[in-house]
């Protein structure tokens, strides 16, 4: 059985689709670990690095995150950050590369820390199973970022920053010219997005934000009312672009666990919500990543989401491996 904190809620709100990474304990896969930073970097606190300790506390804080995860900056030039999980207690560490603090402008250095708490929010594991599942991470992390800024320019920002290396006063917020970038040819698409496997392309990800802002849940998450296109809609529409962007390479695979998991958990979820037995039954039959996924989104989203995404995922199986819907519809 789980239960969610309003930080969890948030993020299982917004996130883009179940085939995603998940790390049932902590995981010490990462490249870095904590004795590692420790010995290599700086601890950032609110006096050794203060404008990173404050955007650090304003991201927690528009998360409703209570607990200040720990936050190394290690010097290094490529403009990135990254989140591990640390000890039994899953204690979040965020590393930060100098070459970002120094790129980007408080602001948007809260939007990449909302970001990497996003990443310990949605439970993503470093070592995913599928370059797919890696990339939907991502998407997922950004659109929590998002709702802890609140503002589309801000992200705009931070994609053609960390794009181009440039700093902000270099640049002009030409969306138009980098979401064009995409409209190569599905061929050299496919290659180039193979070449940066694990990561969408950045041009990408702001494309699927922009999508993601026109949902329902951005609207009511972002106190804009309840105007907006069915989240659903939406990520159907992202996973149709990304799916002419690169191979398939676990399709037969998610398609029928991903239906599989949205049915199941359609049958033991009892007044919204699950009971321990129902998610052991879950467990049983999905494993405990897709349990776990189904779950924590029903909590999050309400049966009527779950009825919505059942009906979808099995559609989409129904076109694609008719076997295999008969197969789940008969289990
Ligand atoms: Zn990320």
């Amino acid at each position: 059985m789980i239960d969610l904190t309003s930080f969890e809620r948030t993020c299982e709100q917004v996130r883009f689709s179940v085939h995603e990474p998940y790390a049932e304990v902590a995981s010490a896969s990462s490249s870095y670990s904590l004795a590692h930073v420790r010995l290599t970097g700086l601890q950032v606190t609110s006096t050794s690095v203060p404008i990173l300790h404050r955007a650090l506390e304003r991201a927690a804080a528009s998360l409703m995150l209570d607990v200040l995860p720990e936050i190394y900056v290690v010097a290094q030039t490529e403009p990135n950050a990254h989140v591990f999980s640390h000890g039994s207690a899953r204690s979040p560490v965020v590393v930060v590369n100098s070459g970002l603090v120094q790129l980007l402008r408080p602001p948007e250095l809260e939007f990449v820390l909302a970001h990497e708490l996003a990443h310990f929010g949605l439970r993503h594991d470093a070592q995913a199973r599928s370059q797919s599942m890696q990339r939907n991470a991502e998407i997922s992390a950004d659109r929590v970022a998002l709702v802890a800024c609140k503002s589309l320019t801000l992200c705009t920002r931070v994609m053609i920053t960390m794009a181009s290396g440039l700093p902000m006063e270099y640049l002009g917020l030409d969306i138009d010219t980098f979401v064009r970038q995409l409209d190569v040819d599905a061929d050299e698409a496919a290659r180039r997005w193979e070449f940066q496997s694990t990561h969408p392309a950045l041009p990408f990800r702001l494309w699927a934000l922009l999508r993601f802002s026109h949902s329902d849940v951005f609207a009511r998450l972002s106190g804009q009312g309840m105007d907006g296109l069915p989240l659903e809609q939406i990520d159907d529409q992202i996973d149709a672009r990304a799916s002419t962007m690169h191979r398939e390479d676990d399709a037969e695979d998610t398609t029928y666990a991903t239906a599989l998991a949205w049915h199941s958990v359609r049958k033991v979820l009892q007044g919204g919500k699950v009971d321990a037995d129902g998610y052991s039954d879950l467990v049983k039959k999905c494993g405990s990543d897709y349990a776990y996924h189904v779950t924590a989104i029903a909590l999050a989203r309400g049966p009527e989401a779950v009825a919505a995404q059942a009906k979808r995922s099995l559609q989409r199986l129904q076109d694609t491996h008719p076997e295999l819907a008969r197969k789940l519809l008969s289990a």
